[in-house]
């Protein structure tokens, strides 16, 4: 089978959707935390295999020998390398035949905070001996689009990136590219840098929201201290406001910029532009 973690989750669903149109239904599995929240893709045909990352006991059944894996990286952040770990060791006690992660664009040259979980858990995927495809994941368009409301009400887009690019691409697009790896051939033991093929900064992101809403949206660029200040003083936690206040140094450092164009040759089309996601929050 072609197995998805995190099937539930926003990239997941996505996933699914994008492999039921390629292959048929049997033959398609995911493994979730709660089977309630998969009752949708258990009544279109896909086998429901229910565990927790925290659950080694229940991730020994998760997989079968042969079966092509896809880990899509957890939310608890933190947390992630024993989870992942748990996982790779329940799919390498198993013999899948490839086993396929999505990590962060750069990969082990990524070097700011949210990116270490991710290069532990390539190390170890490496080290495991498994047939691997590393999708390192770019931004997501929704990252942004999906902070809309607030950024409206402000009129102003709040970042600490300074005069950085994002190469963001929609997450339907990293979706088809999972799906590519997981039913295409000639995708194993390799790394992939997606990202968009669009690279912007956040001034341009505020003129385009300013024109696509006849509303004047302006960039207010401060630095990582008032970053953080604002963060935490809107009830973001202050480990995770850190956290984001240090990716926007990173995009500062163009660590998110990259549009090597892996993502297009992928999913043999021009990744979604920036326009569409900020259209589709808008309607
Ligand atoms: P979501 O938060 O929507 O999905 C995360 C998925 O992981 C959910 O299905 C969730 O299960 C599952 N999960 C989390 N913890 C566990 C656990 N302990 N056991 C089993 N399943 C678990 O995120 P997205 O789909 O948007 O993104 C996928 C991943 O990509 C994120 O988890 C994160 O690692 C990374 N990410 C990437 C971003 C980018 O811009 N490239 C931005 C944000 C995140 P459940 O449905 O039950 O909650």
């Amino acid at each position: 089978s072609i197995v998805v973690t995190g099937a539930t989750g926003a990239l997941g669903r996505l996933v699914v959707g994008e492999l039921l149109e390629r292959v048929p239904a049997d033959r398609v599995a995911v493994v979730v935390r709660d089977a309630a929240k998969a009752a949708d893709l258990a009544a279109r045909g896909v086998e429901v295999r229910v565990a927790d990352y925290d659950d080694p006991a229940a991730l020994a059944g998760a997989f079968r020998a042969g079966d092509r894996v896809l880990l899509i990286s957890g939310s608890e952040v933190g947390r992630r390398v024993a989870q992942h770990t748990a996982v790779l060791e329940a799919a390498r006690a198993a013999g899948v035949a490839q086993f396929a992660y999505t990590g962060i664009l750069g990969g082990p040259e990524a070097d700011f905070d949210l990116a270490a979980e991710h290069t532990v858990t390539e190390r170890a995927v490496l080290d495991s001996g498994l047939p691997y495809t590393f999708l390192r994941n770019g931004w997501y368009h929704e990252n942004y689009t999906g902070q809309l409301a607030g950024v409206l009400e402000h009129g102003a887009v709040l970042a600490s990136a300074g005069e950085g690019r994002v190469a963001s691409a929609a997450r339907a697009d990293y979706a088809a590219a999972a799906a590519e790896v997981l039913t295409g051939e000639g995708h194993l033991n390799r790394a992939y840098e997606l990202s968009g093929d669009t690279a912007w900064s956040f001034a341009e992101y505020a003129a385009e929201l300013s024109a696509r809403t006849g509303r004047e949206i302006r960039y207010a660029s401060v630095g990582p201290d008032e970053h953080l200040a604002v963060l935490t003083g809107a009830g973001v936690p202050e480990g995770f406001a850190a956290v984001l206040v240090d990716v926007d140094r990173a995009i500062a450092r163009g660590a998110l910029a990259g549009t090597g164009g892996d993502l297009a040759r992928l999913i043999g089309r021009p990744t979604t532009p920036l326009g569409d996601a900020i259209e589709a929050a808008l309607a």
